[in-house]
């Protein structure tokens, strides 16, 4: 199974937050969307970075100060990203491997396309397993 199957399943639409956005304009995009993270992109094409509530989390450790300051200053730069082509299994374990739980889909010019997490790789993976398990109970059977 490729990415490219898991978004025309789910679909191409992906969040995206501007870097000189604040961090409470963040949490609401989070909040009204049901997300775990958001793409900062200043044009919805070119990838700025990416921030997950985790950074945001992470943060209040400190205190709330930095919930009015920029997006860009507690995004990721350096942002993993996957193509159509890449099989589910693969970023199955890059996804455990870099403790990562979202990854933008990119095309040849590396503009987002798309967005796959852990949790549309999990319901890939067990409907797989399911299928698998089907094949043998009827193969076991007959
Ligand atoms: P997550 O598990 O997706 O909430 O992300 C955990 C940490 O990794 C956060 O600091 C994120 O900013 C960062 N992160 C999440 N997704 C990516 C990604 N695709 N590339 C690089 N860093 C990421």
């Amino acid at each position: 199974v490729r990415i490219r199957d898991i978004l025309s399943g789910k679909g191409f639409d992906v969040v995206v937050i501007k870097p000189e956005s604040s961090v409470d304009e963040l949490l609401r995009l989070l909040r009204d969307h049901n997300l775990g993270s958001v793409v900062v992109s200043r044009d919805g094409r070119v990838i700025d970075g990416i921030v997950t509530e985790r950074d945001v989390v992470r943060r209040l450790a400190d205190g709330t100060d930095f919930l009015e300051r920029p997006v860009a200053e507690i995004m990721t730069t350096h942002v993993r990203t996957c193509t159509f082509a890449d099989s589910v299994d693969s970023l199955m374990h890059t996804m455990t491997n870099e403790r990562i739980r979202h990854v933008p889909v990119v095309d040849k010019d590396g503009l987002l396309i798309g967005l796959v997490s852990i949790g549309d790789i999990v319901k890939s993976h067990v409907t797989d397993i399911e299928f698998a398990l089907d094949q043998l109970e009827g193969y076991v059977r007959s």
